[in-house]
């Protein structure tokens, strides 16, 4: 593993971990019982240039030449602080802006995606809806053509940090008959007329909003269409793939962060006049934890590794998401449990990681929609 990290991508890791450790995890707590997005902290993130790692340096990117293994390590360590934060900014960071800076012209770009890196403007992206879930597929959104540009109507759902975005990447259909092919991507500014988000509340990750769109009548000019009106569908499918890879980052950072606190509660709980880690039984949980994040995290940096050369992933990607998110809730049990009753307090955050470890199971696609995708791939 030590052999992808080189001087620079380590030193890389131990900043963003010094920024975690000192402004994100303190908060981590208050963020989730409040279920707000700490937008001082993204627009910070942004100024450090962190939000731009996957971009070119005309937009304000970073401009490096591995960025799949810098955003992976990004999201791995700032979900080890606040899942909920990082996922946020993960969508933000990977497809809400991707989508942007792969199919929006010139003028877009220096609009949305330049601010957007800075950290001045908040990204998201809306395929889900309540009828088309992991059938993306059957997606309702209408888009009709008009003098101009496009109407869009329709209702988004689970859209992630729609409550404070700016613009928002929507999948719509400008022809039902089309099936796929009639899918395209809008750029919605969210100050445009019709355009209305309501925030749900949830037991996962809940300081990343999770919003119900609805999209009365909003018009879209032509330049917001990204590529063209009928090959939305993959194009998403593109950016979606590559994200598995970061959502497989979350996970292993909320699993890392329950490992070392149960760790840590093992070397200092005392029951029968001994520490609990000095019991076989929770000695031998917490290796197969370190085993599992291992696993983890091979399949997770091996993915990146191989997107960085351009070559195919859909089947690592998918394998990453499996292995990471279903391992990482395994890990976040074992805490728990290692914790006693006081995992179950909210003063312990034992709790928050295995509410958290739900998330990458689900989003992105779930773990047996994961399956489906490896076992097409096989020519199954
Ligand atoms: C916190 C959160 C944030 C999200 N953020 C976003 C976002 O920013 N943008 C966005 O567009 N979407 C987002 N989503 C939506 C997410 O991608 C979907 O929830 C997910 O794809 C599953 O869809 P669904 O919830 O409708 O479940 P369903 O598709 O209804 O699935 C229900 C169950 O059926 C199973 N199932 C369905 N079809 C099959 C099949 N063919 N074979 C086997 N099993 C199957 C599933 O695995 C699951 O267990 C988010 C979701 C959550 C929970």
């Amino acid at each position: 593993m030590d052999m992808l990290f080189d001087e620079d991508l380590k030193a890389f890791r131990n900043e963003i971990a010094r920024w975690v450790d000192e402004r994100l995890a303190p908060r981590a707590e208050a963020l989730d019982a409040s279920e707000e997005f700490a937008e001082d902290l993204f627009k910070e993130l942004g100024e450090l240039g962190y939000l731009g790692v996957m971009y070119p340096e005309a937009y304000g990117g970073s401009g490096i030449e591995r960025p799949y293994l810098y955003f992976t390590v990004l999201c791995e360590e700032l979900a080890r602080g606040s899942a909920g934060f990082a996922a946020t900014v993960c969508m933000h960071g990977s497809t809400a802006t991707n989508t942007i800076h792969a199919w929006g012209s010139e003028d877009v770009r220096q609009k949305y995606l330049v601010p957007a890196l800075r950290g001045d403007m908040v990204g998201a992206f809306a395929i889900t809806e309540a009828n088309a879930g992991s059938d993306a597929s059957a997606l309702r959104t209408r888009a009709e053509k008009v003098a101009g540009g496009y109407r869009l109507n329709g209702i988004k759902l689970f859209t992630s940090g729609a409550y404070h975005a700016d613009f928002i990447t929507v999948a719509a259909t400008s022809d039902p008959s089309k099936g796929l092919k009639g899918i395209g991507l809008y750029l919605l500014d969210t100050a445009a007329e019709g355009f209305s988000v309501r925030k749900l509340s949830k037991f996962s990750v809940r300081c990343s909003d999770t919003n119900e769109l609805l999209l009365d009548n909003v018009f879209i000019p032509d330049d917001r269409r990204l590529g063209d009106e009928h090959g939305g569908f993959l194009n998403a499918y593109k950016s979606l793939t590559v994200d598995r890879i970061f959502t497989a980052a979350l996970a292993l950072g909320i699993g890392r962060a329950a490992y070392e606190a149960a760790l840590r509660y093992a070397k200092e709980r005392v029951q029968f006049g001994q520490l609990i880690g000095k019991f076989q039984a929770v000695q031998f949980k917490l290796v197969d934890m370190l085993a599992m994040l291992e696993q983890c995290r091979l399949y997770t940096y091996y993915a990146a590794a191989l997107a960085d050369r351009g070559q195919a992933i859909t089947t690592e990607a998918a394998l990453a998401k499996i292995v990471a998110a279903d391992g990482c809730n395994e890990v976040c049990q074992k805490a728990l449990n290692i914790f006693g009753g006081y995992g179950l307090m909210n003063e312990f955050p034992a709790q928050r990681y295995l509410r958290d470890s739900y998330f990458p199971m689900i989003g992105g696609g779930t773990s047996d929609i994961m399956r489906l995708i490896i076992s097409r791939q096989l020519g199954l």
